[in-house]
């Protein structure tokens, strides 16, 4: 049987419209009843990655969690949400910043901060994960200068906890190693639910300082591995030439054969997202194919960080898991020896002071 993936559009982000388009994806795929029991505890994992409000594009929009949580409540079942930022950024301030903490309080749910961790296969996850029935997971439809385009599988690293994500990329610092790392997080905390947030998608270089797209689209299905199939289908991109996608695939996690996945609601033809830029060494895996590992060896990219725009919060510093950043009151700047490109630092800038420096070989080939 087919893997069934829901396209459904929506303009914006007016809330009647975006529950009645929540809805609409869910009943495509036999309705929310199909994958939540009455009485049973939902964790709502949405994307909250640094302190961004909603018209930055950044996170999961607040109306497609409000709408997941009305869904969820309609079953008979008992929500709550929670995520981990990014860095040494305390989930406390993130929900507060983005104006999640008032969503909780207006729809009555718990927002979840890591009170302990639990490591399995050597992965600290946060223990809350472990004390809901079923997740849903709610990505945001955004590029990542790292991975190339950051979907459902990646959304499900917030599950570690704090900086304990930076000590995962210190520890395996190559792309390919650290896509295996979002593999075996993915595995342990496998959502049961999927809606991509692509109302308002990211391009270039996502996921927090990229240019926002007016895609118009959720996409929602059982199987993360399939959405992402999809989301990179849409974008222009060969499913496979996505790190997570490829490994969850060839480790039978899910779908990534566009021959296997049933798209139900709005057809991929009519939904593509023209243009959309993709960072990174995935474009040039695309690009320049077999010969891609042998080119990739000189293309040289770095961040730095913008002086102008730095407002010295600290919190590029406090989240290097190689302290290659230094702040004071006359220096803001990176270290390029110690850097290991985690991109760390880019991620958690909600000033967008981070940028990224590339050579001439990675300029000509668009990265
Ligand atoms: S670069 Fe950004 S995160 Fe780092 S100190 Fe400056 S403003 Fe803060
Ligand atoms: S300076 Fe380099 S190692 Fe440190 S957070 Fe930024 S990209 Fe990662």
């Amino acid at each position: 049987m087919k893997t069934k993936v829901s396209i459904v559009k929506c303009k914006d982000y007016e809330r009647i419209k975006v529950e009645q388009a929540v809805r609409k994806a869910f009943d495509l795929l036999g309705g929310i009843g199909t994958f939540v029991k009455k009485n049973e505890k939902v964790l709502i994992k949405p994307n909250i990655l640094s302190v961004r409000i909603p018209e930055d594009g950044v996170c999961t929009h607040l109306e497609v969690i409000r709408a997941v949580v009305k869904s969820v409540k309609d079953c008979g079942a008992f929500p709550f949400i929670g995520d981990n930022p990014g860095g040494s950024l305390s989930p406390a301030k993130a929900y507060e910043g983005y104006g999640l903490i008032s969503l909780a309080k207006e729809v009555e749910v718990e927002l979840k901060e890591a009170k302990g961790i639990k490591v399995v296969n050597g992965i600290p996850i946060a223990s809350y994960f472990f004390e809901s029935d079923k997740i849903i997971n709610l990505p945001k439809m955004k590029t990542h200068i790292l991975m190339g385009i950051t979907g459902a599988i990646k959304n499900m690293y917030g599950a570690v906890a704090g900086l304990h994500k930076s000590g995962l990329h210190k520890k395996f610092p190559s792309p390919e190693e650290f896509a295996n790392v979002l593999i075996d997080t993915f595995k342990i905390v496998k959502p049961n639910l999927v809606l991509m947030d692509g109302i308002v998608s990211m391009d270039q270089d996502g996921p927090s300082s990229g240019r926002l797209r007016n895609s118009g689209l959720l996409i929602a299905g059982e199987d993360s591995v399939a959405i992402d199939a999809v989301f990179a289908e849409l974008v222009g991109i060969k499913p496979l030439s996505v790190a997570t996608t490829r490994k969850a695939y060839e480790t039978k996690l899910g779908e990534a054969d566009l021959r296997n996945i049933e798209v139900l609601g709005e057809n991929i033809k009519d939904s593509l997202i023209n243009d959309f830029e993709i960072p990174g060494k995935l474009g040039l895996a695309v690009i320049l194919g077999p010969f891609a590992k042998f080119a990739a060896g000189f293309v040289k990219f770095g961040p730095y960080i913008n002086k102008r725009l730095c407002k010295k919060c600290m919190i590029c510093r406090d989240s290097c898991p190689v302290q290659a950043i230094t702040i004071d009151l006359k220096i803001s700047n990176i270290n390029l020896k110690k850097c290991i490109r985690c991109m760390c630092c880019h991620e958690v800038c909600q000033y967008k002071a981070v940028g990224l420096k590339k050579n001439l070989l990675a300029r000509r080939f668009g990265l």
